[in-house]
């Protein structure tokens, strides 16, 4: 079989993870967001950084990590909401600012819960910028004070918090309120599913520092790959290949490459024995063509980076259990998330990079 015919079974395997993607449970109504810059954000989403910017100060990953867990607790403390919750609504928040930059201006704090001018300051308000917790009262803005200054400042992290807590707190603090006040105030199935995700993770790891990733094979197994991004568009008229083909042995080790949750899990006619991720920047990872699955790996589980999810196959293209139709590969791809739909952008740079980093630890 020659390579022209490879892509062509990898761009139907996109194709059929898009159909499962816009199943109905996404189809959510109303949402606060909208996409604007696909391909641009998801660029400089992926970027692997160690430091960040806060304020004018350009700070380590691992102090602000130590910073925001202290604000994130101090929260909590004040609220009774858990501090996973408040982490999972900030990251999402923030997940989805990087997903919409020319919407939501990025937080120059350590908290990315984001509100507009007029979500605020309050619809009719003359001042956007108000600060002045009695005049945004008057004016239905949802602006708190929670740093005790008197102010409701958009750029004080405590205040972002009270205000997003203040959202939450009307029904109560247990896990079913919360969710009631979640789907409430984003009005969007899949938001509220994010977060839900990132509680588990930060519950479960306990920790806010869960942003590493791992190449899908192992260091030491033989495998080639190029990019073959937008590879064969015209293919079908439709859609063109939207991931990555590793070629490798049949039944090498197929990892984690992120802290996160198994969203999808089982066969699809084109994709074959496939299983999708879900990790902390709100990036879907998508595997496709496995020969199995690690018997342990279930849809819910948590994964971490390097461990063992399944092998490469040639499964997909027919009814279940079809394989052997192409030699066997992994078809890598990754989607991203904008609140409101996913859209796949080119995993080869994500790919060198954990390739890279994984040489780094080794060392
Ligand atoms: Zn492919």
């Amino acid at each position: 079989m020659n390579i022209a015919r490879w892509l062509k079974l990898c761009i139907v395997a996109s194709i059929s993870l898009v159909l499962a993607i816009q199943s109905p449970i996404y189809t959510a109504s109303a949402t606060r967001e909208v996409a604007d810059d696909p391909v641009q954000s998801a660029e400089s989403a992926e970027s692997a950084e160690s430091t960040e910017s806060v304020g004018a100060e350009v700070k380590p990953m691992a102090a602000i990590y130590a910073e925001r867990r202290a604000l994130l607790e101090q929260a909590s403390q004040a609220t009774g909401i858990p501090w996973t919750t408040l982490a999972a609504i900030d990251q999402y928040e923030r997940s989805i600012t990087v997903a919409n930059p020319k919407k939501r201006t990025p937080s120059k704090g350590l908290i990315g819960i984001y509100y507009s001018d007029q979500e605020w300051a309050g619809m009719l308000n003359p001042n956007p910028q108000d600060t002045d917790i009695r005049s945004i009262a008057i004016f239905g803005g949802k602006g708190r004070d929670g740093s005790g200054d008197g102010v409701a400042d958009r750029g004080n992290d405590l205040d972002l918090l009270s205000t997003m807590a203040s959202r939450l707190l009307g029904v109560g603090t247990s896990p079913d309120k919360l969710r009631k006040a979640l789907s409430s105030y984003y009005r969007n199935a899949r938001a509220v599913e994010r977060i839900e995700q990132f509680i588990k993770l930060y519950e479960n790891f306990d920790r806010l520092d869960l942003h590493e990733h791992a190449f899908p094979l192992p260091r030491r197994s033989i495998y080639s790959y190029r990019s073959t991004w937008g590879a064969n568009r015209s293919w079908g008229g439709a859609r063109m290949h939207e991931g990555t083909d590793l070629f490798a042995g049949h039944g090498s080790p197929v990892r984690s490459t992120c802290y996160g949750i198994v969203e999808v899990k089982g066969w699809n006619n084109y994709g074959g024995w496939r299983i999708g991720l879900r990790d902390l920047n709100n990036v879907y990872h998508y595997y496709a063509h496995l020969s199995g699955y690690d018997k342990s790996i279930k849809q819910g589980d948590i994964v971490q980076p390097g461990q063992v999810l399944g092998w490469v196959g040639s499964s997909g293209y027919g009814k279940p259990g079809t394989q052997g139709k192409f030699p066997p590969h992994l078809h890598f791809g990754l989607y991203r998330d904008n609140g409101k739909t996913e859209w796949s952008f080119d995993p080869y740079p994500s790919l060198r990079r954990w390739e890279q980093e994984d040489r780094q630890r080794s060392k």
